[in-house]
């Protein structure tokens, strides 16, 4: 029976640099003792006070259907926190919880995009979102950034790319780079948002993890309340990847709609699960920067390994769970020196070429191991990095 186009065209074809992630897992089946620094998830597990919120919420009963929209208690606690951060005057009517920050970014651009609508994204990116905007039926088109700019998109590149757009996709602090936005390159998105009239859905998953300069919300900015869809989430800021809790944040009027969709495809998000999101989210701050702590420790153990030689060297870390290291200088590509490294060394990075063309050449490292381990496998990727330059130049 024939599928859909919709579902059988999610991903592109071909070969999109997730090879050696499959063969690291290989690997990893067979017995091969591979350092993983491929993904994005801690090192440390959900925490047992907020184990012991869900297991108490669960037992206490709250395992029927949750309402749709999410429970009035996390609502509140999300838009509460979303106005404390971001000065703006967010209510409960202005959240929907959803099953995850991905399941967030499907409906967003659902809820903006009628089929055939373009939807720009900015290149590199997050593996999922030109799936995720074709899933949604809508015509993904990349924004390609360079490393010269930190891959920080430009006023200019912002304005022609967007022109005839729907909406955009922006993500800060960012996977894969580590990348926060500057105040300036908000300050363009928005302009670009306002001159071409479109959505922009700001991905803000990695809100916790800013090590360098702060992470501004671009719905805090003129004229963005009303036309902005924040998408947030639990996995990164209190290690729930897999509670799959998240939410969306904009104006009433689309969230209702939200709601709407939420009915008909996930149906709301278990109850015990919002009520440890609830609990996790009311501890504050602290358990947060705990969380974080690990990645901000491993990001300055990345600077202090890379110091005294200048053959890798590291896009400017400020956020996020990652570094990209630029391998250019090595002669070879980010999918040839993944490949090499993980046959010769057991080490396993991302190419950067599996996060679009732009990052080409680069390898992002996940901070994602403990901090003696993460250590040696940056000064093995070094001597290795620097072995492959020297048979280059041979
Ligand atoms: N957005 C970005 C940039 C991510 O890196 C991820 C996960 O790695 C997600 C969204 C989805 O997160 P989740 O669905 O776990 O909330």
């Amino acid at each position: 029976m024939k599928l859909s186009h919709r579902i059988t065209h999610i991903t592109g074809g071909g070969s999109d640099g997730w090879d050696v992630f499959y063969k690291a897992r290989r690997m990893i089946a067979d017995g091969v003792p591979v350092t993983e620094l491929t993904i994005g998830e801690h090192d440390i597990r959900t925490s047992p006070d907020i184990l012991g919120a869900m297991h108490a919420a669960a037992v206490g009963g709250h395992t029927g259907y949750a309402m749709v929209p999410g429970t009035h208690d996390l609502r509140k606690t999300v838009a509460a926190r979303i106005a404390s951060r971001t000065g703006v005057p967010t209510t409960a009517d202005n959240i929907l919880i959803t099953p995850g920050g991905q399941a967030a970014l499907f409906a967003a651009h659902t809820a903006v995009c009628d089929p055939g609508d373009t939807a720009v994204y900015i290149d590199p990116y997050y593996a999922t979102y030109p799936g995720t905007i074709r899933g949604s039926s809508a015509v993904p088109k990349a924004l390609i950034t360079t490393p010269d700019t930190a891959f920080q998109p430009t006023c200019k590149a912002l304005i022609e790319t967007t022109a005839g757009a729907t909406s955009l996709l922006v993500n800060t602090p960012n996977n894969p780079t580590g990348v926060v936005y500057s105040a300036q390159t908000l300050q363009a998105i928005c302009d670009a948002c306002i001159t071409n009239d479109l959505w922009l859905i700001s991905d803000e998953v990695y809100d916790t993890q800013v090590w360098d300069g702060t992470h501004i919300s671009p719905r805090s900015l003129p004229g963005m309340a009303e036309r902005t869809l924040v998408v947030g989430s639990m996995s990164k800021s209190h290690a729930m990847t897999g509670s799959r809790v998240g939410w969306i944040c904009g104006p009433e009027g689309a969230i209702d709609q939200l709601i709407n969709l939420a009915t008909h495809t996930t149906y709301g998000v278990p109850g015990f699960i919002q009520d440890a999101a609830d609990f996790a989210l009311n501890q504050g701050d602290a358990v947060e920067e705990a969380v974080a702590a690990p990645f901000r420790r491993r990001r300055m153990l990345t600077m202090q390994a890379l110091e005294g030689q200048n053959l890798v060297r590291a896009v400017p870390a400020q956020g996020a769970m990652y570094v990209m290291l630029d391998m250019r200088a090595t002669g070879m590509s980010g999918e040839g020196f993944a490949n090499a490294l993980l046959d010769a060394e057991q080490i396993a990075v991302m190419p950067g070429e599996s996060f679009g063309q732009a990052a080409a050449g680069h390898v992002r490292v996940a901070m994602t191991i403990a901090d003696d381990k993460y250590v040696d496998a940056l000064s093995r990727l070094i001597a290795f990095a620097s072995a492959k330059a020297s048979q280059t130049s041979d």
